[in-house]
C-alpha cells in the first residue's frame, strides 16, 4: 500500500499463477503447460530470427501470424487478432466488449482471471453456478447481460460444452458477444471456430500456450467477425502498438503451419489422459470426463490439500484452489508417461 497509488491499485485482486518453481527434478503438472517440446520447426525459425533484424521494431499489425492462424482455420486475416498470450487477448475484449449496462456473466467455477479483469475495468459481472456435475446449462446465461464468457472446454474442470448447445446460446444471445476460452479446445473439442462466419455475436480465443507448448512465447488469438475484430485493434493501438515481438510473430507462424508435430504431441497428450484416468480411478479418484491436458480429481475419502501437499513432498507439483465447490480437488496436468506414472506411484503410496 502506497498513498503514490492510483486509487484503483488498493482496489485490485491480481490473479495468482500457479507457480513456477526452480527445484531439479521436479514432476510440475500444476499450470497445464505441454511436456512435449514445441514444434522443431518453430525453434529453428526463432534461432534463425535471433540477428541483427532485432534492431527493428515488429510489424505492428501480426500480419503473417494472423495470415498463418486465417490459413489453419480457413478464415480471413481481418477476422484475425493476435496478442501477447491469450491473457492480453482476453483483456482487450474485456475493455473492448464487455464494458456495457448490465453485468457480464460467467459461470462460478471457471478460469479465475475473469473478475480479475472486471476488477482492473470496473465491469460489474454476475457469476452462474455450474451444476453439481459442474455441467454449463446454457438456458441459465438468458438473462440481460453486458456478454458472456466461458472457457470449452472448461477450466479447472475439463468438461466440454457440445458445439450445439453454444450455437443455441449464440441464436438467443444476440445482443451481445459470446465469448469462447479455447485454451484447451485442441485437447478433444471441437471448436466453435466453425460458427464464425454466421454468428456476429461470437468470438473464440485460442493460445499457443497448451496445445502448441509454447506458454513461454506469449501467443494468442481471437477469430471471429471483423467488427469484433476492429474493436480489439483499436484497444490494441491505444495501449502498445507492438505487443508480440519479432520471435514471437516467426515462432507463432512456424508452429501454426507445423501440423505433423501439433497432431503428433496432442494426440500423445490425450492417450496419456485416458490412461490416467483409468489408474486415478482405479485408486479410488473420481473426475468429471476431460477434453483437456489435464483431469480434476477428488477422493471420496482424502482430503485434497493433504494429497497435494505429500505429493509436494514426493516432488510432485499439481494445483489444488481452496475455493468453495472445489476445495476438494485437484487439478493434475497431463505429463509424459514418465511423470504420468510417477504420480501414480506417489499417489498409490500416499493411499496406502
Ligand atoms: C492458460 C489459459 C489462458 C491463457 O493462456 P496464455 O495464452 O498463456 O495467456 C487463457 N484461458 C484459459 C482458460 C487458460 O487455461
Amino acid at each position: 500500500m502506497s498513498r503514490y497509488w492510483s486509487p484503483l491499485v488498493h482496489r485490485l485482486s491480481p490473479y495468482v499463477p500457479g507457480e513456477q518453481p526452480r527445484l531439479p527434478n521436479l514432476v510440475k503438472l500444476n499450470t497445464n503447460e505441454n511436456p512435449y517440446g514445441p514444434s522443431p520447426r518453430a525453434l529453428a525459425a526463432i534461432g534463425a530470427a535471433v540477428n541483427d533484424g532485432l534492431r527493428l521494431y515488429p510489424d505492428p499489425t501480426g500480419m503473417a501470424l494472423r495470415q498463418a492462424v486465417a490459413d489453419y482455420y480457413g478464415l480471413t486475416p481481418a477476422q484475425v487478432f493476435v496478442g501477447n498470450g491469450s491473457d492480453e487477448v482476453l483483456a482487450h475484449v474485456f475493455l473492448g466488449l464487455f464494458q456495457h449496462p448490465a453485468p457480464l456473466l460467467f459461470p462460478d467455477i471457471t478460469y479465475s482471471f475473469y473478475p480479475v479483469y472486471c476488477g482492473l475495468y470496473g465491469i460489474d459481472y454476475r457469476t452462474v453456478p455450474l451444476t453439481d456435475d459442474f455441467e454449463l446449462r446454457v438456458a441459465d446465461y438468458l438473462q440481460p447481460n453486458a456478454g458472456i464468457i466461458f472457457a470449452n472446454p472448461n477450466a479447472p474442470t475439463g468438461r466440454l460444452l457440445p458445439l450445439s448447445e453454444i450455437e443455441w446460446l449464440l441464436q438467443r444471445n444476440t445482443d451481445s458477444v459470446v465469448v469462447v476460452d479455447e485454451a484447451y479446445v485442441d485437447f478433444g473439442g471441437a471448436s466453435a471456430v466453425v460458427l464464425v462466419d454466421r454468428y456476429p455475436n461470437l468470438l473464440v480465443v485460442q493460445t499457443l500456450s497448451k496445445s502448441r507448448s509454447l506458454a513461454g512465447l506469449r501467443v494468442g488469438f481471437a477469430l471471429g467477425q471483423p467488427e469484433l475484430i476492429q474493436a480489439l485493434e483499436r484497444v490494441k493501438d491505444s495501449f502498445n502498438s507492438y505487443p508480440l515481438d519479432r520471435l514471437a510473430l516467426i515462432g507463432g507462424v512456424a508452429a501454426m503451419e507445423d501440423r505433423t508435430h501439433f497432431e503428433h504431441t496432442r494426440r500423445a497428450v490425450m492417450e496419456s489422459r485416458d490412461a490416467l484416468c483409468r489408474e486415478l480411478e482405479q485408486l479410488g479418484f473420481r473426475m468429471p470426463p476431460s477434453a483437456a491436458n489435464f483431469i480434476f480429481a477428488t477422493h471420496p475419502q482424502r482430503d485434497a490439500a493433504e494429497l497435494a501437499a505429500a505429493l509436494r513432498a514426493r516432488g510432485i507439483i499439481v494445483r489444488h484452489f481452496r475455493l468453495p465447490r472445489i476445495d476438494q480437488h485437484l487439478r493434475i496436468t497431463i505429463g509424459t508417461p514418465e511423470q504420468n506414472a510417477a504420480l501414480v506411484a506417489a499417489l498409490r503410496e500416499i493411499l496406502a
